[in-house]
């Protein structure tokens, strides 16, 4: 079956991809009037409902999917949230943990979690959805050269290594993304 996934994100597609076995994961940005929408929700499920309405008016034959995850830190307010993404001012991956460690400097609470909205629309109009968490640590410095985004000040439950010091198949079986992803599999497998 082939999916078009609706991220210009080239860390999620490759993990889309992986978790997606057997699958072909299409990137949207294959599409030429693929425009990426405003993601103007207010929670992780609103967002991905927004990338997958605008992936599926543009995509007709095949079905599409879509997810909208961050980092939520109970510490500070639950900050980056939905605004992960553009956290920072210049808003890459270098900035955004930046501006995090500094805003996490002295503070003892150092829990966090990745939390993951996943959502499939098929050509027939039918929508399915799911969520995962990944609960763990910020710690104060950055190790690993895996992954994408908070990756390498990530510790998840359960481990030592950062997200972005842990093999990529490791990441997905226990991410917020893997788990989301996974559900919705498991949904589709059902169905057919
Ligand atoms: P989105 O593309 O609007 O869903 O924003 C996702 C943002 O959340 C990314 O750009 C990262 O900053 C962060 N994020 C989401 N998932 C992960 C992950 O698995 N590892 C590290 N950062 C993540």
């Amino acid at each position: 079956m082939k999916i078009v996934f609706a991220s210009g994100n080239s860390g999620k597609l490759r993990e889309a991809s992986e978790i997606f076995k057997g699958f072909e994961i299409i990137s949207i940005k294959s599409y030429q009037d693929w425009i990426p929408p405003e993601e103007n929700g207010s929670t992780f499920l609103q967002n991905s409902v927004v990338k997958a309405e605008a992936a599926s008016r543009v995509v007709r034959d095949l079905p599409v999917l879509a997810d909208d995850s961050g980092l939520v830190v109970p510490a500070l307010g639950g900050a980056p949230g939905i605004m992960s993404a553009r956290f920072s001012a210049e808003g890459t991956d270098e900035a955004n943990r930046a501006k995090l460690l500094a805003m996490l400097k002295g503070v003892r609470d150092r829990s966090a979690y990745f939390a993951c909205s996943a959502v499939m629309i098929f050509p027939d109009g039918s929508v399915i959805a799911e969520r995962g968490v990944c609960p763990g640590r910020i710690i104060d410095e950055q190790r690993g050269g895996n992954g994408f985004g908070y990756d390498p000040v990530f510790v998840p439950d359960g481990f030592s290594e950062t997200l972005a010091e842990l093999p990529e198949e490791v990441k997905n079986s226990l991410s917020h993304r893997g788990t989301a992803f996974g559900k919705l599999i498991s949904k589709i497998s059902r169905s057919n």
